[in-house]
């Protein structure tokens, strides 16, 4: 029998992820499928049940299932333990275990696709839903030199950072986070996990939180730049949408299924053109 997967959310008719996992199996010479399979909101589990009965390996979970990915894990790596949410499922006979690739992804995309260190340099996480949570073990493990996390709803922030911080003390890395009037002058790297760009807006941020160097890095993609790209590519600043994030976190993901993994380059270019002749 042929190894199954699918990715479950709702919607689920956008999903770039069938494409993106068949053509890693394409290229690592792996026998599997990967369909989508809608949810109905107030199915996730059920879902997955039914999946694991007929067979399924394994499961992508997308919007807006995160939370119940992780809360149907029978066990968690440690990612997904610290991101407080899961976009990776594996079934095993009696085991549901959970993984979060999402942070590891975006990390993966800024140092190896875009040959940037993000070691020792200052770094803004902008927003404190599950993007920014599941970013900030990753964003510790490669020991910046201080991690800011600012957010609309400041509580949000100040409370991710009260519970990161032991674990930024054991990376010696600093940690503090606030509202938007709170974030301090000066960043090499300025990540948007809001989803501002979704509804049309941007994070209300002075121009001197940006260093001239900066790379300002959306999480959002789409066929064209976000309008937090657009407003700060006019300042001068360089500017990453998110699409080399969705397709490392796959790779990772695809690693984490089948213990190999995909390169990455041809199937990011084939996505950028699939994307821009929708
Ligand atoms: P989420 O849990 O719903 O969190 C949304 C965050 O955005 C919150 O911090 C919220 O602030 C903030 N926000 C919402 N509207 C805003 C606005 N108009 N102005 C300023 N802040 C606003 O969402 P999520 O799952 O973290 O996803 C965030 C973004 O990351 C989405 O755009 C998603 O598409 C993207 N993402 C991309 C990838 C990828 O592979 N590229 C993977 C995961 C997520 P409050 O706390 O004040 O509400």
């Amino acid at each position: 029998m042929v190894d199954r997967y699918v990715v479950i959310g709702n919607p689920i008719e956008h999903s770039q992820s069938p494409y993106i996992h068949s053509e890693f199996a394409r290229l690592t010479g792996q026998c599997l499928t990967y369909e989508r399979l809608l949810a109905p909101l107030d199915g996730f589990e059920s879902t997955v049940r039914a999946f694991i009965a007929l067979g399924g390996c394994g499961a992508n979970v997308t919007l807006p299932f995160k939370l119940e990915g992780y809360r149907v894990a029978t066990r968690l790596t440690e990612r997904a333990q610290s991101a407080g949410a899961v976009n990776t499922l594996q079934f095993f006979d009696e085991e549901i275990v959970g993984d979060n690739t999402d942070g590891m992804g975006l990390v993966t995309d800024i140092e190896r696709n875009l040959g940037l260190s993000l070691r020792g340099r200052r770094v803004l996480l902008l927003g404190a839903g599950g993007a920014a949570r599941g970013a900030i073990l990753p964003i510790l493990s490669v020991r910046p030199a201080f991690l800011f996390v600012a957010n609309r709803t400041p509580e949000r922030a100040i409370n991710l950072i009260e519970h990161f911080k032991p674990l930024g003390e054991s990376y010696g890395v600093a940690l503090s986070g606030g509202g938007w009037d709170a974030v301090p002058n000066g960043f090499d790297f300025v990540i948007n996990a809001t989803s501002a760009s979704l509804h049309g807006e941007v994070p209300l941020l002075n121009e001197a939180v940006f260093e001239k160097s900066a790379l300002a890095y959306d999480m959002m993609y789409g066929s064209q730049p976000t309008v937090f790209m657009r407003q700060l590519e006019r300042n001068g600043i360089r500017v990453v949408d998110g699409l080399g994030m969705l397709v490392e976190q796959a790779a990772e993901t695809f690693a984490f299924w089948r213990g190999v993994r995909p390169d990455t380059a041809t199937i990011l270019a084939a996505l950028r053109i699939r994307l821009s002749v929708k």
